[in-house]
Parts: C-alpha cells; structure tokens; sequence
C-alpha cells in the first residue's frame, strides 16, 4: 500500500508544497512543532534509513542540498534543525523516510 507522502507526491490528497525537484518534495507538516515545519520527502518510498539500499544514499545529499535551499530562499530559515525519526521507538510514525526541517525559534534541547 502507498504511504500517505506517496499520495501527496502523486497529488492523490492535497498538501502545501514547499518545494520540488526530480528526487524531492517539500511539504508544510500538517502539525507543526516549531513556527516553520517542513517536511523534506524523498519521492522514492522507502520505508526508514534501515531500508536503504547502496544506490539510495544519494538521497541524504539531495535532502541536505534541499535543506540548504530551503535555508536560503524561506524567510526566517536561516538557522535550522533536521530531524529524521528512524523507527517506532525513535518516534517515526510515517514510514517513508522523511527528514523534518525545523526553524524560526530558539531550539535549545
Ligand atoms: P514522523 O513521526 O517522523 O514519522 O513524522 C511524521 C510527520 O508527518 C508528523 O510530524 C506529522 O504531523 C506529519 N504528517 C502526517 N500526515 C501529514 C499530511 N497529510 N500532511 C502533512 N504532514 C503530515
């Protein structure tokens, strides 16, 4: 079965796209943690870092990339935490690797 990022990535069920490119998406988290929360989205569905094949780490490049473009083009971005939850016990409850892109207030734990 498609995960729910896989649904927003073929435009199945709506979101607020941030941005996009040919390996990525960026969503608005739809319950946010912080005054900006972005969700950055392989469009690849795979499930948890764990899952990663040796031809997938090209991924975590195009997420930090990603993150840095994002660090430069949403205002009040500048300074940012990213974030991956990879399993239940580390919190993931959505299981299509996704990092979320936190900003915009003192983070300071
Ligand atoms: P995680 O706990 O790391 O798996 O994070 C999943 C995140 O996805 C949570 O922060 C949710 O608020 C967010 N989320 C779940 N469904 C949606 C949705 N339809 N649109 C935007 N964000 C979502």
């Amino acid at each position: 079965m498609k995960s729910i990022f896989s649904k927003i990535i073929d435009r199945e069920i709506p979101a607020e796209i941030v941005a996009e490119n040919e390996q990525i998406i960026v969503i608005k988290d739809i319950n946010p943690k912080a005054p900006i929360h972005l969700l950055i989205i392989p469009k690849k569905e795979i499930r948890d870092i764990q899952s990663f094949g040796p031809e997938d780490f090209g991924l975590a490049a195009a997420i930090f990339q990603m993150a840095q473009e994002l660090s430069r083009t949403v205002p009040g971005a500048e300074e940012f935490r990213l974030q991956v939850n990879s399993g239940h016990k580390a919190g993931q409850r959505v299981f299509h690797v996704h990092a979320h892109f936190l900003a915009g207030a003192e983070m300071c734990d």
